[in-house]
Order: C-alpha cells, then sequence, then structure tokens
C-alpha cells in the first residue's frame, strides 16, 4: 500500500511561510500554504507603494506563482479562524484541514495600544491595502489644500504627522518631504506644495531605538536636512479626523499615520498556550510550542530567546531564517534526527531616509549617507522576489533618482468632489454633509470616508445633524 505522506500545512505566506514552503521542496511531505491574501508582499517596500513611488505589483507576487514549479506544494486562498492543537486541525469557514505538522507563521499586525478607535483615523502599513490608501489619503490632502480658502483649514490639509519614529515612520517622513519638495513642485496653482508640514512623533528621546544612538542621530540630521520635524519625547494622547493632541498640544492635521506599534497576529491565542505580553508564543529553542512538537511558530509571531538572553528580532531575514530552520527540523524529525536549536545570524540592519541617505548597521560597520543608501538599495533589490519585480523596481528607482517623479501618482476610487473633501475636513470621518439624500450620501461615502466605516450621519450643508444610516454595500 502506498504510504500516506506527511502533510505539513504553513498558515501565511509571508517571509516565514514562504521561505519554509521552499525548504521543504526536496523533503518527502506535502505541503499546503494557507494564507488570506494571494500574494506575498515584500513589506520593506511598502512605504514606497505608500508614498507613490512604485506600483503594487512591483512589490508583491501571488503566491501561487512563487510556488508553481514546486509539485510538493499547493496553495489555498482562505482566512483561518484558528488552529486546534489537540486534533492537529486548521479552522477555516466552513471547513478544516488535518495537518501532521504545522507552521504558524501568520505575523503580526498594528497596535494602537488599546484605542482601537485610532485606526480610522490613523492607518497603519502592513499590507497594500493599507499603503494604497495612506497613498490615496496623502494625495488626496494636496487636492483639498488647492481647493480650502480658509488658510488653517489648507495648513492642517498640508500638515502629515506620522507616529513612531521606527524604520518605517522614518522612511515615510523622509519621502512625504521629497514628495512635497521635489515630485509635486510645479504642479499646483494655489499653494506651493513645499510648506507641507511632516512631522514625525517619537514617544522615547531618539529616532529608530533599535539602532546604536550615534546612527539615530546621524537619521535624525538627515531627516532633519529634509525638513521633516522631528519631535522627541513626545506621545500622541489622542488623534481624530482634526489631528493629533500630545497631551494639551493639539496639532491641526488631515493626515496622521501610524507607524508606533504592532501586536501578534490573533491566531497565536487560539492555540491555547503561553504568550508573551505582545501575544507573540513563546517557542522552544527548536522553534516547536511547549507540550506540541508538531507545532512550529516563526517570524514575528514567535517569541524566540536566544543563548545571550536577546529576542530574535521581528525583522525579515529573522523570519527566513526561521523558516528554513522550521523545514530542517521538519525533515530531521522524520529521519529520527534530534532537532537543532535555532541560532539567528544577524547579518545587520539598514533603514533609508529619503532618496540618496540611509543608516546601515552591519555589526562592527557602520555606515551613513549615500554609501548606506547604496548598500540598502542592493539589499532591498537582491531579495525582491522575481526578475521582473527586481528589473522595474530598478528602472524606477533610476527614473526618480534623475528627475525626482513619483510615478505612482494615482488616486484610486471616485476622485471626490470639493464638498466631499471639505465636509471630511470639519466633521468627523463618520459624518457626511449631502444634500440629505441616502444616495447622495452613499456616493459621497464611497469617496470620502475610509473603507471600514459602515454608517454615517448625514449633515445638512448648513451644519444640521440628521440621521445616522448605513452605508450600501458595507
Ligand atoms: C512597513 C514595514 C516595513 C518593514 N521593513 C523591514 C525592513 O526594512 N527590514 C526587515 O528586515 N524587516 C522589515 N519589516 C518587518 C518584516 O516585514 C517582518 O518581520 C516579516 O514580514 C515577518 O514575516 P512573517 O512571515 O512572520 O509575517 P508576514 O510577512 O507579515 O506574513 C504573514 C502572512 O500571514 C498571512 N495571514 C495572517 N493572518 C492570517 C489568517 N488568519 N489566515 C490566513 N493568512 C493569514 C498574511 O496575509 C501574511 O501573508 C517591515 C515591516 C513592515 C510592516
Amino acid at each position: 500500500m502506498a504510504r500516506k505522506q506527511h502533510h505539513v500545512v504553513i498558515i501565511g505566506g509571508g517571509f516565514g511561510g514562504l521561505y519554509a514552503a521552499k525548504a521543504l521542496r526536496k523533503v518527502d511531505v506535502d505541503v499546503t500554504l494557507i494564507d488570506r491574501r494571494n500574494h506575498h508582499v515584500f513589506q520593506p517596500l511598502l512605504y514606497q507603494v505608500a508614498t507613490a513611488a512604485l506600483n503594487p505589483s512591483e512589490i508583491a507576487t501571488p503566491i501561487r506563482t512563487i510556488l508553481r514549479s514546486q509539485a510538493n506544494a499547493r496553495v489555498v486562498l482562505a482566512n483561518v479562524l484558528g488552529v486546534d492543537p489537540r486534533t492537529k486541525r486548521v479552522q477555516l469557514q466552513g471547513r478544516d484541514i488535518p495537518y501532521d505538522t504545522l507552521i504558524l507563521a501568520a505575523g503580526a499586525t498594528h497596535s494602537y495600544f488599546g484605542r482601537d478607535e485610532w485606526a480610522t483615523v490613523a492607518p497603519g502599513l502592513k499590507s497594500i491595502e493599507d499603503a494604497v490608501e495612506i497613498r490615496r489619503r496623502v494625495l488626496l490632502a494636496y487636492e483639498a489644500a488647492e481647493l480650502e480658502e480658509d488658510p488653517a483649514q489648507r495648513k492642517a490639509w498640508l500638515t502629515f504627522v506620522i507616529v513612531g519614529a521606527g524604520p518605517t515612520g522614518v522612511e515615510l517622513a523622509g519621502a512625504l518631504r521629497e514628495i512635497a519638495t521635489h515630485a509635486l513642485e510645479d504642479d499646483f496653482r494655489s499653494i506651493d506644495p513645499a510648506e507641507a508640514r511632516v512631522l514625525l512623533l517619537e514617544g522615547t528621546d531618539r529616532v529608530l531605538m533599535s539602532y546604536t544612538p550615534d546612527l539615530s542621530a546621524e537619521a535624525e540630521r538627515a531627516l532633519t536636512g529634509l525638513g521633516v520635524e522631528v519631535r522627541k519625547s513626545a506621545r500622541a494622547t489622542n488623534i481624530d479626523a482634526k489631528g493629533v493632541y500630545i497631551g494639551k498640544e493639539h496639532i491641526p492635521a488631515r493626515t496622521v499615520l501610524w507607524a508606533a506599534g504592532v501586536a501578534a497576529s490573533p491566531l497565536a491565542k487560539t492555540l491555547g498556550v503561553p504568550l508573551d505580553r505582545a501575544g507573540r508564543v513563546i517557542v522552544d529553542q527548536d522553534l516547536t510550542v511547549p507540550g506540541y512538537p508538531d507545532v512550529f511558530v516563526i517570524g514575528d509571531l514567535a517569541a524566540c530567546n536566544q543563548p545571550d538572553g536577546k529576542l530574535v528580532p521581528g525583522v525579515a531575514s529573522a523570519a527566513v531564517q526561521e523558516g528554513r530552520h522550521a523545514a530542517e527540523n521538519i525533515r530531521r524529525k522524520l529521519e529520527n534526527e534530534p532537532l537543532l536549536p535555532f541560532r539567528y545570524d544577524d547579518k545587520g540592519s539598514l533603514a533609508t531616509i529619503g532618496r540618496a541617505a540611509a543608516v546601515a548597521d552591519f555589526g562592527t560597520i557602520k555606515l551613513h549617507g549615500f554609501v548606506a543608501w547604496l548598500a540598502w538599495l542592493f539589499v532591498h533589490v537582491f531579495l525582491l522576489i522575481g526578475f521582473r519585480n527586481r528589473f522595474f523596481v530598478i528602472a524606477q528607482w533610476a527614473w526618480s533618482y534623475v528627475t525626482y517623479e513619483r510615478g505612482a501618482r494615482l488616486i484610486t476610487g471616485e476622485t471626490p468632489g470639493f464638498v466631499a473633501l471639505a465636509m471630511a475636513a470639519q466633521h468627523s470621518p463618520e459624518q457626511l454633509i449631502t444634500d440629505g439624500s441616502p444616495e447622495a450620501m452613499n456616493a459621497a461615502a464611497a469617496t470620502a470616508l475610509p473603507a471600514n466605516v459602515g454608517s454615517a450621519q448625514l449633515v445638512s450643508p448648513s451644519g444640521a445633524t440628521g440621521e445616522t444610516l448605513p452605508i450600501q454595500g458595507k
């Protein structure tokens, strides 16, 4: 009788899950990779999509395409609802998938530190959808400012606040200033885009906290040189549609972006095992879950301690290494060899600040400025999946380097009328100025409200508030 193949189920086609699947290519197992999105995203370049330098398809590749030549792998597009490690089943909507070994690599999501209501007014950057939404808000802010006659309102449209000065916040801030000073330079008639303020708020006393203090200082210098206003020891205490509060100080701003906190995927909880404070699964040295030797957890979802007591960082190279290590340990288990402990090989970290500056920490070698930027460029292009993507990204970068152009300046969705924009400025995101009819409200809602707002209150042009009605199709 033919032997039933050992079935490895991988949840997540990000860096950890995808590299685990690829590393199982020659192992005698069946692999099922489940992801709720059909594409693998190169997250380190998401900010380039959010700031209109790259198109989404240049940093994302269908998972099926990546794995199509791997005969032992199949791809399932589905949202995983939970995992039952006792019955060894993964729960999807309407069906379960059994596994012999599970690799859980569902990553992390935004954390608003208990203020989830900020998510509508201050989107974070984690997915292609987030990046396109941020791009939309940034470009619409200039359009609204161009039509706004009230100077205070115009200033608020031209104020961009980024909360959190980690690598993503720093990258966004630098790119937003460059859009203001170069890419949009000659495009408007009533406003001068260069007047746009970009504020970077950081709760601690330096930017890029995970870097050495001297590289943090270099990064801050580069940001300030671009015109970014860096505010350290400044915690956002409230955020709404009209701006950000730092204690009693209010900064009027129509565009606020969140780059401050991450939380583990809620799938971790469904395992019913001990988690750390960030909600990550505390794994053994071999990356398995204590008590469940058939469950590996890797990447941003795993809390893995190294012998020096430090946690493996939540970065792409760690997720890739853990993915490959989990695959190797599965092979060893099937061949009755002892599992090996995971050791993170830290190859260094890089963060870019604008088009020609970066900081790089390679342990003994620390770089900043243009040389660091070249290193950043080389590493990121090299790691992109697919020759096509590498080619297009190099071409786009070379073009925008020479011309300062941002070729992906598309505002997707219906372009809102000025009424909808001005309305969004003066009211909370759930309120819409219309002529009072539900049809007009739906038309305005489709363009002016964030996608996750399901109902809106009617506000007449004179300011009188009316009924709250559901928005069709939400
Ligand atoms: C904006 C940004 C910039 C970054 N820049 C860098 C950088 O410059 N350098 C660096 O090293 N690291 C960077 N990182 C961090 C790096 O991207 C992560 O550490 C890495 O992606 C973690 O890999 P992962 O496989 O654990 O999770 P992810 O890559 O996040 O993948 C998780 C996958 O699981 C899927 N998933 C989640 N929940 C479910 C579910 N319920 N059902 C089905 N599928 C699900 C998701 O769709 C996703 O495909 C950055 C991250 C972000 C957000």
